[in-house]
């Protein structure tokens, strides 16, 4: 009997859990530990913080809904890692022994990389929100409500290192219809600043034609836009950067005025994490091999924002890439097979298709792209425009949370409509 411990009930670990259980046989105990008892569906955070959605409707305990099939569950921190003892310690002390490690963790927000940057409460300077937690999505409505009494410039973007760039454009347009709706749009100045080197580089050197496409929709929206930018500072009400040439070299340096700001940060791995010797690379994340294991501990897996990816090409302002929902569960099935196959004495085989797939939301239309594989030259290379990918937006979260609560990893919507876009979640 082996005891598997899923460290992490984010978009990857929750999926990962359901269907290790369904893979591996009953006498295999699966436990599920995450630093808080809920699950929060990330992807809709942007719409939380203009008030499209609420805490509540994008959020579900975890408890209930993993130990119906028979997962076990605790709702605490991991502190500590002894990954030659195969150990972990939790919040308050206790131990946890496992046989098989996930570790799926997800990010730690690197706001404290940029003096003045980010929620107080996740360690930052308190001047720029964020939409990478539930929370900190709550909190930016807060203000936004404040400020729509009295509005004013807003800035958007992603600071130098982020990886992460898909909802810094969602948060610009969904920002932009709000105002629109309300009328608001014309005494709200909106900059777009950001490490990519160009509008649509998304992290991934472009997706079919993301460039000209995204740049064309701002210019639509009247948002400017400063690429190249290393944000340096943020003051109250101000955005220090120096935009950088393809060279490197500082070109300008802006001082952009702000009334509210959102800019994502840097990831980096989380610290129980990256203070395991030889997990991980110097940023936290984990080193993995191509079957997901870690290079240094046989019995430890990890997949999602967690895991250690190069950059697709090196950027001027440094950039990361990408790990979007669909490409993380793939990582994850690949795990459940290797894991499964461990345990019957077989070698490893299975590989993530490591595809890049994202919808987009732009308040009253969308964007969709699908990069097979991530980096360039791709067999499957586009980015598309329409309404259908807002629609497609809301479906996917009704349909995630759905998903969850039923307990199913990949019912048949997924294997179907996602294998007649030409994507797999093994690599065969
Ligand atoms: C705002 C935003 C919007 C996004 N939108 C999309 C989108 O539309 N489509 C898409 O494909 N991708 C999107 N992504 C990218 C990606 O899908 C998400 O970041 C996703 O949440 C990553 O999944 P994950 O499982 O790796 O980490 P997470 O979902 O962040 O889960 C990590 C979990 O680990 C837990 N944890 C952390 N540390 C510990 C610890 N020490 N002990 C125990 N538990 C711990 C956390 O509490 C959390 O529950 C978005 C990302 C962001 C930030």
């Amino acid at each position: 009997m082996a005891h598997i411990v899923i460290m992490g009930a984010g978009i990857g670990g929750m999926p990962a859990a359901y269907e290790m259980r369904e893979m591996l046989p009953t006498e295999h105990r699966i436990t599920v530990v995450n630093s808080v008892d809920y699950f929060q569906f990330v992807p809709s955070n942007p719409w939380v913080a203009v008030g499209w959605r609420t805490r509540e409707a994008v959020t579900l305990p975890i408890a209930p809904y993993l130990t119906r099939k028979k997962i076990a569950f605790i709702g605490k921190a991991v502190t500590h890692i002894d990954a030659v003892a195969s150990q972990l310690t939790l919040t308050g002390g206790d131990t946890l022994d496992y046989d098989y490690l996930l570790i799926a963790t997800g990010p730690k927000l690197a706001f404290d990389e940029v003096a003045g940057a980010g929620p107080l409460a996740s360690g930052g300077g308190g001047l720029t929100h964020s939409v990478c937690h539930v929370d900190h999505a709550v909190a930016l409505f807060a203000e936004y409500e404040e400020f729509l009494k009295n509005p004013g410039p807003i800035v958007v973007g992603a600071m130098p290192g982020a990886s992460c760039f898909g909802p810094a454009y969602e948060f610009t347009m969904i920002l932009d219809t709000d105002l629109r709706r309300r009328k608001l749009r014309d005494k709200v100045p909106m900059t777009y600043v950001t490490s990519e080197p160009y509008i649509g580089h998304l992290g991934l050197g472009g997706v079919g034609d993301s460039k000209s496409m995204l740049e064309s929709e701002f210019r639509n929206r009247d948002v400017k836009w400063i690429t190249n930018a290393k944000t340096t500072e943020v003051q109250p009400g101000k955005l220090f950067a120096t935009q950088l040439d393809d060279f490197g070299k500082p070109v300008k340096d802006h001082e952009v005025p702000f009334k509210l700001a959102m800019m994502l940060p840097a990831f980096k791995g989380v610290d129980a994490v990256a203070a395991v010797p030889n997990l991980c690379n110097p940023r936290g994340m984990v080193l993995i091999d191509e079957f997901q294991r870690s290079k240094a501990y046989r019995n430890i897996y990890s997949a999602g924002v967690c895991v250690a990816i190069p950059p697709v090409e090196v950027t001027p302002v440094p950039t990361g890439t990408p790990k979007t929902g669909y490409m993380i569960e793939s990582m994850m099935t690949a795990i459940c097979h290797n894991i499964a196959s461990d345990l019957a004495g077989q070698p490893a085989t299975a590989k993530g298709t490591w595809n890049a797939v994202c919808l987009a939301d732009m308040g009253d239309t969308g964007a969709a792209f699908v990069a097979l594989p991530q980096i360039p030259p791709r067999n499957v290379n586009w980015f598309k425009k329409g309404k259908w990918v807002h629609l497609a937006k809301i479906a996917y979260e009704k349909y995630f949370i759905r998903k969850l609560k039923k307990g199913t990893s990949e019912p048949i919507y997924e294997k179907y409509v996602m294998g007649l876009l030409g994507i797999n979640r093994l690599n065969k």
